[in-house]
């Protein structure tokens, strides 16, 4: 009796799975037609385009009349609109908020952090971000928030992040704006060869994607310098060669001259703000394949609502310095030939409002085309995932967006995007109402 249930048992465990098996539904089958298609590869436009997407990922791309739809697939048609890839944001802190700058920063609990990197997510999935890199979160905040939205917990872009930013004591990526007494560090400080090698490990060990450090002094930081470098570069060195090792790829903070070439000689995968660039920084960086990742949107915002957001006085002089020697240093930089990736620093200004930099990247010296390559094809390679989003080929995610207008004449229409699509799924529709 006890062998004949025991034997019952056994057959249950192994037919019921099989039989799900056979009844699972096929993957879902979705078409997006609309009246063009931008590659931004080539800056070719596809019109009356349809987009089969299979399972989340996209199985077919081509011109309406080629593509053949299976009956029953819902098709969904965005009339007049211009399809294009999701767009990519390569620096932004989720997390943060520019209400919460200055000595605001000092009551945020890290939980809250991650509610607010919850609410943040959302806006900058339906701004058309559908792919974002969040350098710098305090409390692994940022891996706590990409493994939600993975979940599905919370609605998001793919998430790829960092974790504490790496920094030396006293320096940009510490927190500096406590008496003594509070005994307080920042959680990536680390001082010396062995400590960055240590701490690059144990970003790595609770979840970080991509590994952040402070080259440079910096802006929105207390008693620092943003042209002064600041890790040593034999210490940068060390934990750029610790990250490629553990397969991660390594992004510095580098306002300051000096601080630019060191990192990119040491082999930094991008230069963010890059703000106190000269010759021998762009002719690194050439050299090198570095990414600029410039940030020079924010000056506009910090300079004109800065102060009401509780930026204090040191941060708004520093921002006077640096501001618009960022833009002149981006437009020598794209001319010279620099790699280029599209990257805001949201969380400094409001989230949702990224797409705003494409108009200052074309008045600094790109061309349409090239900004937006900058947030596709550009940002999705110095993230390491050209091989699942940036473009709309088949085998990548079925990540796009829609906008009126077309962006390679005027790309403030990419600050106004109809529709998002991430995987497959819609997130925003406002041309079928
Ligand atoms: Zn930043």
């Amino acid at each position: 009796m006890r062998t004949a249930s025991r034997l019952l048992l056994f057959l249950c465990v192994l037919v019921v799975p099989l039989a799900a098996q056979e009844t699972a539904p096929p993957p879902r089958t979705t078409a997006v037609k609309a009246a063009h298609l931008i590659d931004p590869q080539t800056g070719s436009v596809l019109d009356h385009p349809t987009v089969l997407i299979v399972g989340g990922r996209i199985e077919k791309v081509g011109p309406s009349a080629e593509i053949k739809v299976p009956p029953g697939a819902p098709v969904i048609d965005l009339g007049p609109a211009t399809l294009l890839p999701g767009l990519i944001d390569a620096h932004v802190h989720l997390t943060g908020d520019p209400q919460h700058a200055g000595y605001r920063a000092l009551g945020i609990s890290v939980p809250r952090e991650g509610l607010t990197g919850a609410k943040n997510a959302r806006r900058t999935l339906e701004a058309g971000f559908t792919t974002v890199r969040n350098v710098g979160a305090g409390g692994f905040a940022d891996v706590a928030l990409r493994d939600a939205i993975n979940a599905g917990d919370v609605p998001g872009p793919r998430l790829l992040v960092s974790g504490p930013a790496l920094g030396i004591t006293g320096g940009h990526c510490d927190e500096n704006l406590l008496a003594p007494e509070f005994h307080y560090h920042a959680d990536g400080v680390a001082d010396g060869i062995t400590a960055v090698i240590t701490k690059v490990r144990e970003n790595i060990k609770y979840g970080a994607d991509v590994i952040k450090f402070c080259a440079s002094g910096g802006v929105f930081s207390k008693g620092d310098l943003p042209g002064s470098e600041q890790y040593s570069p034999a210490e940068m060195a060390a934990l750029i060669t610790e990250a490629h090792r553990l397969g991660r790829k390594a992004a510095a903070h580098a306002h300051g001259t000096q601080a630019i070439i060191d990192a990119t000689n040491a082999g930094v995968d991008s230069i963010e703000h890059g703000s106190l660039i000269d010759d021998a920084g762009i002719a690194a960086m050439k050299q090198h394949g570095t990414y600029l990742v410039a940030d020079i949107y924010n000056d506009d915002f910090i300079l004109g609502q800065g102060k009401q957001y509780g930026f204090t006085e040191e941060m708004l002089a520093k921002e006077r310095m640096v501001g618009q020697r960022q833009r002149e240093g981006f437009r020598q930089a794209a001319q010279a030939g620099v790699k280029i990736a599209f990257g805001t620093d949201a969380g400094v200004y409001p989230h949702g409002w990224n797409a705003r930099q494409f108009a200052f990247m074309v008045k600094y010296g790109l061309t349409p085309l090239e900004a937006l390559q900058s947030a596709t094809i550009n940002a999705a390679d110095l993230l390491g995932w050209s091989d699942r989003v940036g473009s709309l080929e088949p085998g990548k995610f079925a990540d796009l967006i829609a906008v009126e207008g077309n962006p390679l004449t005027d790309v403030t229409v990419l600050e106004h995007v109809k529709f998002v699509m991430k995987g497959g799924e819609v997130i925003k529709d406002e041309l079928r109402k």
